[in-house]
């Protein structure tokens, strides 16, 4: 593997993203998998990147929140809970 000529970005043990000064493309490695971008694609992978962790923040801290507002459904409905058919029933007995 040739040494990167211009390292952007890298974490250890998961990827990086780098210019080998040679093709004037933007290398994307992660693990296993590495992606040859021109740089306009690039760029649309980070607005990609960026836009969907945006959302996923978002998501995460709306499903937190929804969970800690209604944590259980208000229990006192439950016990005078649709009086019709008691009521038909007296009608009934009554007549
Ligand atoms: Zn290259």
């Amino acid at each position: 593997m040739n040494h990167p000529d211009c390292l952007l970005a890298e974490i250890s043990g998961f990827g990086r993203v780098y210019d080998c000064g040679d093709c004037g493309n933007i290398h994307v490695t992660v693990g296993p998998v590495s992606l040859t971008l021109t740089p306009d694609a690039y760029m649309q992978l980070v607005d990609l990147v960026n836009t969907s962790a945006a959302n996923f923040e978002t998501w995460l801290q709306e499903s937190q929140s929804s969970s800690a507002r209604n944590p259980q459904p208000e229990e006192g409905f439950h016990m005078n809970h649709d009086p019709e058919p008691d009521q038909m029933n007296r009608r009934w007995i009554d007549e």
